[in-house]
């Protein structure tokens, strides 16, 4: 990594901070993933692109905008890559999921804010993403309250645009948010100085598309008893979706998926011995390197087959394809697809939001699941909220169910596994 060590001093980052957050990522990364028996060889890629999290993929960053390339950074799943594609520009995620500069950021913000939303700040005022400055736009919405107030701090930081993401799904709604998109594009176009044509678009939606098809191709090996990958390497290239290149990532994972396949074809599940109860994992995104909750599930002897998360089958799930046959479609029916793909979202930051709920229960039953945690950030009031409604509709059904609130910090693990080990004992005597 010393090889980008006058990258990043151009970027501004805090070099002492960021070498020591560097420092503390593979013995992490190590002990959570490296650490895995029998994982499938596809997984190399994925291994490498964390080797490498700040190196080679920043360096693509830069030598885009170096040809006068644009990078726009999100938080949101309903933010449109597509558009950005189409543009010219590279969408990168934004969501962090480690503490940094706390301190920093309770000055700016209440101390009793999810982990999401201070982590986020903290990359940026302590100066450690790389990403974060290699954004000439960042790109919020208004989901939740907190994120929403957030990006008018940020905003005192960086180049802020906000998306106004409706809370309901009429309509009328919708009609707001595919108006919302036609002021994205605008300001895409203005951005980075290209039009956006029909055939630009065109083409990027096809190749989003293919992202989220080989995801779902890599989710649908999941549903095999044995599963043939381990919850915690699905989650990884869930989350490294966010920032690779689209077209590299889409080979890697179709390349990995083949290899999954096979080994459904051959009985052969992910790890040693017996996989244990199957697991769904429903609640709020793991962003990298949030590898909390899985680890310790899996740890205590289960398997996660499942993740009802952004970071998960939300963002993959639905295609703009889905919508109409993309080559015959009008620049107005692909933002309406687009638009509509996104609406499928079931985010806790909609009312009523029962399609989550419904997806989980069919999801129990696709994937084989012997048991649901639901997963919340303290202070996320969406999904801690919703995860009362869902703990309704899976004990009407009988199915095992328990909600986990939680932050980023270590402190609680020895709490959440005593927990955890005892729900994993509730649903092995059902099993
Ligand atoms: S949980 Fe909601 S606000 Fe967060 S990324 Fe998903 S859709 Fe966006
Ligand atoms: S975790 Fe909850 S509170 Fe935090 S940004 Fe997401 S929806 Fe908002």
């Amino acid at each position: 990594m010393s090889d980008y060590r006058e990258m990043w001093e151009s970027l501004g980052l805090n070099m002492e901070a960021h070498d020591a957050l560097m420092a503390a990522l593979p013995p992490l990364y190590g002990d959570i993933y490296l650490s895995q028996a029998n994982r499938p060889q596809g997984m190399g890629y994925f291994d490498f692109v964390v080797s490498e999290i700040h190196g080679i993929r920043v360096k693509e960053l830069q030598d885009h905008r170096a040809q006068g390339g644009k990078v726009v950074g999100a938080f949101c799943v309903y933010v449109p890559e597509e558009v950005v594609m189409a543009a010219g520009g590279i969408c990168v995620g934004l969501c962090g999921g480690l503490d940094i500069a706390l301190d920093e950021v309770e000055k700016v913000l209440p101390r009793n804010l999810c982990s999401l939303i201070k982590s986020f700040m903290g990359f940026k005022l302590g100066k450690v993403c790389p990403y974060f400055e290699s954004c000439d736009l960042i790109v919020g919405e208004t989901t939740c309250d907190g994120k929403k107030k957030a990006f008018e701090v940020l905003a005192d930081y960086a180049p802020v645009y906000v998306m106004e993401t409706p809370q309901m799904k009429r309509e009328m709604d919708y009609d707001l948010w595919k108006q919302e998109i036609y002021r994205f594009i605008e300001k895409m176009e203005e951005l980075t100085g290209n039009t956006i044509t029909e055939a630009s678009l065109r083409e990027a939606i096809r190749k989003v598309d293919g992202k989220r098809k080989a995801l779902k191709r890599l989710s649908a090996t999941r549903k095999a008893v044995p599963s043939p990958i381990s919850g915690k390497d699905a989650l990884l290239t869930y989350q490294i979706a966010f920032y690779d290149d689209v077209d590299r990532f889409t080979a890697k994972v179709n390349e990995l998926a083949d290899e999954l396949e096979a080994r459904v074809a051959r009985g052969e599940g992910a790890g040693e011995g017996p996989e244990g109860p199957r697991i769904i994992v429903t609640g709020t995104p793991m962003a990298i390197p949030n590898w909390k909750l899985p680890h310790l599930i899996e740890t205590a002897g289960a398997r996660v087959v499942y993740d009802e998360l952004c970071t998960g089958e939300r963002y993959f799930q639905n295609l703009v394809e889905d919508f109409g046959d993309i080559d015959s479609m009008t620049m107005d029916e692909m933002v309406d697809a687009i638009a509509r793909r996104s609406m499928e979202v079931d985010c806790a930051c909609f009312t009523p939001n029962r399609g989550r709920t419904d997806k989980v229960l069919r999801m129990v039953d696709e994937y084989r699941a012997d048991g649901v945690i639901h997963y919340s950030l303290q202070f996320c009031d969406p999904y801690t909220i919703e995860a009362f409604e869902m703990e309704k509709a899976l004990k009407e059904r009988g199915v095992p169910y328990m909600r986990l609130e939680t932050d980023y910090s270590q402190e609680d693990t020895g709490q959440l596994m005593t927990r955890i080990e005892a729900f994993l004992e509730l649903v092995k005597e059902r099993v």
